[in-house]
């Protein structure tokens, strides 16, 4: 990476550092106004009047409060999202779409997560209303089906309202990739190119899907890489399958969540008596949002720090099986340079914010790798 685009990274991480503590400062604020004031909050005075409109029926309104709730942050943050996904990503020319290209694919997502989460908090509040304080064990049950569910789904109906992709048929190192897959017994559906350039700079690659729907998905710009970073990238994606990483990172969050949701049932309760409302008012959803915005912001520490320690292990998987350290290196710094990555970063937000080890570091692991071998 030259100088140049080394300080460029640099200020593109600083940029999204800001964001970063931005999103929760803007959602901070946004709860802070509707629950200000107690008992005479804008959040309880909505409440009601959605309650009144719907006769007091446990679903009609527990999913319209929800949604007048989300719609509402949805519209006041727009600008704020504009200038965060689409003007950050064009400012440091990484993005290749147009702003209503843009718009569309932030519609659709919109749409998409908030039917997710209706639903989702739907089945929440349900729970809380049949099984009373032990709720927190069934919404936790949930959070582990939904989780499979969109594991499944995901290469084959989320990616593709996104993503144009289509299956290799052809690439030098095909037979190499299959016959790496196979020897490390998994069988995957088919070798996949993803269009990534028509929206982005930036390259990737993934093993996706569970089961039936399992696929290595390819960036387009990762396709012309050289045939021995390929192989050790997708050497790495390998290890997370060898090491169960997805299970046990699944695991993990499956942990946290429970645990958070049980907190939230006591914060809940407590709101709930002094609010007048009952413990299964959906009338209690900014206090759920908020507590459960500040549980994931404690976690990430915790979350991260076991994703990074399980990119480690991938990478000295990689390395082992495939013993291409100065491939792996390279194909490191150039997803770096592509992706406009910061090589080293302060430790403090390593811990906090990376889910990946700094690439700095990985880069010298796989280049002392080769001196060893
Ligand atoms: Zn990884």
């Amino acid at each position: 990476m030259n100088q140049e685009r080394a300080k460029l990274a640099e200020r593109y991480e600083r940029f999204q550092n800001v964001f970063f503590l931005l999103d929760y400062l803007v959602l901070g604020l946004f709860l802070f106004v509707l629950l200000l004031g107690g008992g005479k909050s804008l959040s309880l005075f909505v409440w009601h009047k959605v309650s009144e409109f719907t006769g007091a029926n446990f679903w009609t309104s527990t999913l319209l409060f929800i949604f007048l709730v989300q719609l509402l942050y949805q519209v006041i943050t727009f600008p704020y999202t504009c200038v965060k996904d689409f003007g950050l990503e064009k400012k440091f020319d990484l993005s290749n779409q147009s702003f209503f290209g843009w718009l569309w694919d932030y519609l659709k997502s919109t749409i998409l997560m908030t039917l997710l989460l209706l639903v989702a908090l739907l089945f929440c509040y349900a729970m809380m209303r049949y099984l009373g304080e032990w709720w927190f064990l069934a919404a936790a049950a949930g959070w582990i089906i939904l989780q499979v569910v969109l594991g499944m789904l995901f290469p084959v109906v989320i990616l593709p309202l996104f993503y144009k992709s289509e299956e290799i048929n052809e690439h030098p190192c095909k037979e190499r990739l299959i016959k790496m897959l196979e020897s490390n017994g998994l069988k995957v559906t088919g070798l996949y190119r993803l269009d990534l350039s028509e929206k982005t700079k930036k390259a990737n690659a993934m093993l996706c899907g569970l089961g039936a729907t399992r696929r290595v998905m390819m960036s387009d710009a990762l396709l012309e890489y050289p045939e021995d970073e390929i192989i050790a990238i997708m050497a790495h994606e390998v290890g997370h399958y060898k090491r169960r990483h997805i299970w046990k990172l699944a695991a993990l969050h499956a942990a946290l969540i429970m645990l958070g949701l049980f907190l939230l049932s006591k914060v809940l309760a407590l709101y709930c008596a002094r609010a007048g409302l009952n413990f299964y008012d959906a009338g209690s959803y900014p206090v759920f949002l908020l507590f459960f915005s500040l549980w994931q912001l404690l976690t990430m520490p915790v979350t991260n720090g076991f994703s990074r320690k399980c990119e480690t292990e991938a990478d000295i998987f990689a390395l082992q099986s495939t013993g291409l350290g100065s491939a792996f290196a390279s194909a490191l710094l150039r997803l770096a340079d592509g992706n406009l990555a910061v090589l080293d970063v302060p430790r403090a937000i390593e811990i906090f914010l990376y889910s990946h080890p700094a690439t700095g570091k990985r880069i010298r692991m796989a280049q002392n790798w080769e001196g060893k071998s």
